[in-house]
């Protein structure tokens, strides 16, 4: 669901999503192209006529949260598993802090391969451009949108 706004409100059901819309509360977006009655498409993402506003909650800088951000996927090479580490882009002997942005799943392979370089000079290339989850509902989409799950939400998120 999107606020007025576009910016993405929370995940819900289909048949919530459909109650709106039936009450005039929301409007269709997307739909996936699957019909529940003749003339309705399932809806897949639907937009508030009116604005909500959202008070800003702070997400904790965890490794939980790291590596869910990041799928539980290298950023390096790609590997995914349970055996990951936290890897500082800029490495903390060099100034790197503790932060969103500098801070990225790697395999321990990649992590003991890069040492104590910056991704530049150990030739390794980050996957994607680390980004701080602006709310807790940025993992619930994540999730909700793995492998070609709910592909047509992408385009409302940003950072996924
Ligand atoms: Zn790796």
């Amino acid at each position: 669901m999107l606020n007025a706004s576009y910016e993405p409100l929370n995940i819900t059901s289909w048949r919530r999503a459909i109650v709106l819309l039936l009450k005039g509360k929301a409007e269709q977006v997307e739909h996936n192209g699957r019909y529940i009655y003749a003339e309705f498409p399932l809806p897949t993402v639907i937009r508030l006529r009116y604005y909500v506003r959202v008070p800003y909650k702070e997400i904790p800088l965890t490794r939980r949260n790291i590596l869910e951000r990041d799928r539980h996927t290298c950023q390096y090479c790609s590997y995914k598993g349970e055996q990951l580490t936290l890897d500082h882009i800029v490495p903390r002997s060099r100034g790197g802090g503790d932060s969103w942005e500098n801070l990225v799943a790697a395999c321990v392979r990649c992590n003991v391969k890069k040492g104590n370089r910056t991704p530049r000079e150990a030739n390794m290339r980050l996957r994607t451009q680390p980004r701080k989850p602006y709310s807790s509902l940025h993992f619930d989409i994540v999730k909700h949108t793995q492998g070609n799950l709910n592909q047509e939400w992408k385009k409302y998120v940003i950072g996924i």
